[in-house]
């Protein structure tokens, strides 16, 4: 294969995966959304979606948090932005959430301490009352 013949490729397997991304509600492990391709039948290495979904990740076209089983989950979401997740830890059910009084709490906490450009990661997991119910 030639070295241009490369980069069309993972243009199109990053075009695969983000339209499927946009089609999915929820957060999805690297291992879910590769069985969905695969059901799609895209054929896409595992290492490939791990790549690509980290890729994109990076650079804020999906959301990606860290499962209670220590996994990293990606979701594209409609907000853009920062925001907080309210997660379904059985089903994966997903709620954009954003929380003003944590935003104050944080910016307070870092300027009582003197620090400045105060960051945080906050996400929600429990049971959905769909989940909750069965
Ligand atoms: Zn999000
Ligand atoms: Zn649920
Ligand atoms: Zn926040």
């Amino acid at each position: 294969m030639s070295e241009g013949a490369v980069a069309p490729r993972r243009t199109k397997q990053r075009a695969a995966i983000g339209a499927l991304m946009e089609d999915l509600a929820d957060f999805r492990t690297a291992q879910q959304v590769h069985e969905a391709l695969r059901e799609a039948g895209d054929r896409v290495g595992l290492s490939t979606v791990y790549r690509t979904l980290q890729a994109m990740a990076e650079s804020g076209e999906v959301d990606v948090i860290r499962t209670a089983d220590g996994e990293s989950a990606y979701r594209s979401c409609r907000i853009h932005g920062h925001h907080h997740h309210l997660v379904c830890r059985s089903c994966g059910r997903t709620v954009e959430i954003s929380g003003p009084d944590v935003e104050d709490w944080a910016a307070e906490i870092g300027r009582q301490h003197g620090f400045r450009d105060i960051g945080h990661e906050l996400e929600l997991f429990g049971l959905c009352a769909d989940c909750a119910a069965s």
